[in-house]
């Protein structure tokens, strides 16, 4: 078994993919490993498409229940041009959650990670928050809704 950080870094290459047809919104890059193996990935589409959490899932051919997830970026919590990706993650029940930032955005900041809490969802936030805040942070709070 690989280090929950090999897999982060493999959300974070997957991130770059999303520029620049992601903008405004943030590149956030996801990647949902089953024992050890990549079974998905996916990365923020474009504006009203799918975040890079649902990009992922929708390609997805077995139960996430047995899967862990690894984001770049804090869940969304507030149903923008998009559902919230928390919320989606908490009904879904994944075995686990790897987060690397979380989303200084007003609308977030915080509060996508409190309706896993809420749900019961088991996460880490900070797995290799250095290398993706050098990428990511640039991109980070001006996104619009
Ligand atoms: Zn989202």
């Amino acid at each position: 078994m690989n280090k929950p950080e090999t897999y982060m870094l493999l959300a974070l290459e997957c991130s770059r993919n999303a520029l620049p047809d992601c903008r405004p919104n943030p590149p956030v890059g996801c990647v949902i490993v089953r024992n050890g193996e990549v079974v998905s990935s996916g990365f923020t589409q474009s504006p009203g498409l799918h975040h890079a959490e649902i990009a992922a899932l929708s390609k997805l051919e077995m139960s996430v229940n047995d899967c862990d997830i690894y984001v770049t970026l804090e869940p969304c919590s507030f149903q923008g041009r998009t559902p919230s990706c928390a919320k989606t993650l908490a009904s879904l029940k994944p075995n686990h959650i790897y987060i690397a930032l979380l989303d200084p955005h007003p609308k977030n900041q915080g509060a996508g990670i409190e309706i896993l809490q809420h749900a019961g969802i088991s996460f880490t936030l900070g797995i290799c928050q250095n290398e993706v805040s050098e990428f990511l942070s640039e991109y980070l709070i001006s996104s619009d809704l």
